[in-house]
């Protein structure tokens, strides 16, 4: 079940301009550039949920990619939390 649909109303059915750029709206990292800081704590916490849970594509609107790219930081992140603080004290 990949195709629930989320929009609201805004369906570009009535719309003029015939541009084909922005059809799907590219993730946030697609815009930024492209990798993912895995150090950027506050960058990956945009994407977790109170529980720290990683926020599913659907709703994150990251493109496969980087979510996948995100996941993988969201995990470097954890194991490098994890080291520094048993290293910590
Ligand atoms: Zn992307």
């Amino acid at each position: 079940m990949d195709m629930e649909r989320e929009q609201q109303g805004g369906d570009r059915d009535g719309g003029g301009g015939g541009r084909f750029f922005q059809r799907r709206r590219p993730c946030r990292f697609c815009i930024d550039k492209g990798s993912i800081d895995f150090k950027d704590v506050g960058l990956l916490r945009n994407f977790l949920t109170e529980r720290g849970r990683i926020v599913p594509r659907r709703i994150s609107g990251n493109c496969m990619r980087h979510q996948r790219e995100l996941t993988a930081a969201v995990k470097r992140a954890r194991h490098i939390a994890l080291i520094s603080f048993a290293e910590e004290r």
